[in-house]
């Protein structure tokens, strides 16, 4: 199991296959678990960044009470797609303030070369701007249409923009810099945040967002459910669907 910032959080959900014999969407229990208790060692998974935002964490002969249950036996998949949609959204579907978050390093750092980087990166920094804008807009309306209930396959769009634009905004602020870009002010010692993606410079962002198109979901499994589940395409050839996940071939 792999868990976000588990150093500074007391408790864990963790998904347990718990009937081998049904297929692989099925079968699955989620629970409650506590990550400072008995058998649970939570190792920091360092990044390309240097920091350890996230963590693999080992259980041995670990208990946990039926009381810690998240949702009926065998119904974790539901309950773990509810924790994903959140999770989407919470990466990006947030409204910010206009110009905030990452166009504003954008913004700051091109403003300091404006002069050098000429006219294309001018016209390139207000496509980006423009992008920033418009994503910021779909996602207020989507939080308008999402105030009741729990996010659905549509937070998928958000999550999809963002971690493209995210990286085109990066590339774009490190060609600007030219090779300062290369150099890592932050130096490289491992630490362990306690927020995700700090944005204190430049090349750190540049690396973290290559994170994004990943994290909460690649941004192909993002093309998948907004095909086939918001805009109704046929579905992906799928040959274990049905089948029993103990004779489903893995290595
Ligand atoms: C910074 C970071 C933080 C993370 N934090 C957590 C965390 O807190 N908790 C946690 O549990 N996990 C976390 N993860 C793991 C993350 O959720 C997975 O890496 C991600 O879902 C992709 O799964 P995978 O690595 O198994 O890739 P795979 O599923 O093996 O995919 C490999 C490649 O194949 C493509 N692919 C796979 N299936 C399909 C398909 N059906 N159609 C088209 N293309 C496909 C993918 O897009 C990808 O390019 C984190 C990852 C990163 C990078």
């Amino acid at each position: 199991m792999w868990t976000t910032l588990a150093h500074v959080s007391r408790f864990g959900i963790v998904i347990v296959r718990t009937d081998t014999d049904k297929p692989k969407h099925k079968g699955l229990t989620m629970f409650v678990v506590d990550m400072q208790g008995p058998g649970v060692e939570v190792r920091p998974l360092v990044q390309a960044t240097g920091e350890a935002e996230f963590n693999e964490v080992y259980f041995t002969d670990v208990r946990v009470h039926d009381s810690e249950r998240l949702g009926d036996i065998g119904e974790g998949w539901g309950v773990s797609l509810t924790t994903l949609m959140n999770e989407r959204v919470s990466i990006g579907g947030q409204v910010h303030p206009q110009g905030s978050g990452i166009i504003a390093l954008v913004r700051h750092i091109y403003e300091q070369h404006a002069e050098d980087a000429g006219g294309a990166a001018r016209d390139e920094f207000a496509q980006l701007w423009i992008e920033a804008e418009v994503n910021r807009l779909t996602n207020i309306r989507a939080s308008q249409s999402r105030k009741k209930g729990t996010p659905g396959p549509e937070g998928s769009v958000g999550k999809l923009a963002m971690a493209l634009l995210n990286q085109r905004m990066m590339s774009f602020t490190m060609n600007v810099m030219g090779a300062e870009a290369m150099l890592y002010p932050a130096g490289y010692p491992m630490s362990r945040p306690a927020t995700a993606m700090d944005l204190s410079s430049p090349q750190k962002a540049f690396i973290r967002v290559q994170a994004n198109s990943i994290e909460g979901g690649t941004t192909h499994i993002m093309k998948n459910i907004l095909g086939e589940r918001v805009l109704g395409l046929p579905g992906e050839p799928r040959v274990d669907k049905d089948r029993p996940w103990s004779e489903v071939p893995r290595s």
